[in-house]
């Protein structure tokens, strides 16, 4: 006996062999059924196998706002994030998806240490502005005497 359900796709019976109930493997409902059932308790299985996901990151999240997100906090942040995958109270993916996010946290404190060294630059710069060569060079050879003789005060000292 063949399968009597017909393919979704083309519309024409199905050429499998059937089962007592009159359909085959792929068309049997109550097979259908049993695969929800299954991927169902897999899903329930996911979430049970990682109960505290929820707890670990807001302790993260606070670990970060506290210590005003410097390399520090981020790399004690990663330390927690592997502690909790290692010990199972973090699915990898979870904490994968957060070292991400602090990988962008990272880029963006560089991003701002650039720019205020860069700022910091342009204000001790600003006094030069104007200056001719000879005048610029008279200030690098002032500066040059100054740190020899800076170098000489600390070792005689
Ligand atoms: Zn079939």
């Amino acid at each position: 006996m063949k399968c009597t359900a017909s393919s979704k796709e083309t519309g024409n019976p199905c050429k499998a062999n059937a089962r007592p109930n009159g359909f085959c493997h792929f068309h049997d409902p109550d097979a259908a059924e049993a695969l929800r059932e299954t991927k169902r308790k897999g899903g329930q299985e996911k979430q049970r196998r990682y109960p505290q996901d929820a707890k670990v990151l807001p302790a993260m999240a606070l670990t970060v706002a506290l210590a005003n997100g410097g390399p520090k906090a981020v790399l004690s942040v990663c330390e927690q994030i592997i502690k909790a995958i290692i010990e199972g109270e973090l699915d990898y993916r979870t904490g994968g998806s957060v070292a991400s996010l602090l990988n962008v946290c990272v880029s963006a404190m560089k991003m701002k240490e650039t720019d205020s060294r860069l700022s910091e630059l342009e204000r001790k710069t600003r006094p030069l502005e104007g200056l001719t060569q000879e005048q610029l060079l008279q200030l690098v050879r002032e500066g040059q005497r100054n740190g020899v003789a800076a170098a000489a005060n600390t070792n005689g000292h």
